[in-house]
């Protein structure tokens, strides 16, 4: 039996505990609500039209807050820190999931 303590990063805000990839190997969301930025993979973005950037953008406007209500941020849970480790990690290639998309709206 597999125990899962695996976890995935969020490609929108970098919380790094999801419990599932937001995206599989054949590109199927999770349907998981990221409990940081409140972004859900296959809702937001399919249902929504929003993309990561999108999200993320509306995210820090909002002041990025902690998004869930029944799960409590780590004790020592920091928006900032947390974006500048999805930085790092983009960098290093290693969020998964889709690029980001990026649209260019005339002015
Ligand atoms: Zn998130």
């Amino acid at each position: 039996m597999r125990t899962s303590t695996t976890t995935h990063i969020c490609p929108v805000c970098g919380y790094d505990e999801l419990h599932e990839p937001p995206r599989n190997r054949t590109g199927g969301a999770s349907l998981e609500i990221c409990p940081s930025c409140g972004f859900q993979f296959g809702v937001t973005d399919d249902d929504k039209g929003l993309t990561y950037d999108d999200y993320r953008l509306q995210w820090i406007e909002s002041g990025m807050k902690w998004s869930s209500k029944g799960k409590k941020p780590r004790k020592d849970w920091n928006a900032q820190t947390q974006l500048g480790s999805l930085a790092l990690s983009a960098s290093l290639k290693r969020v998964r999931g889709r690029p980001p998309r990026v649209f260019l709206k005339p002015n």
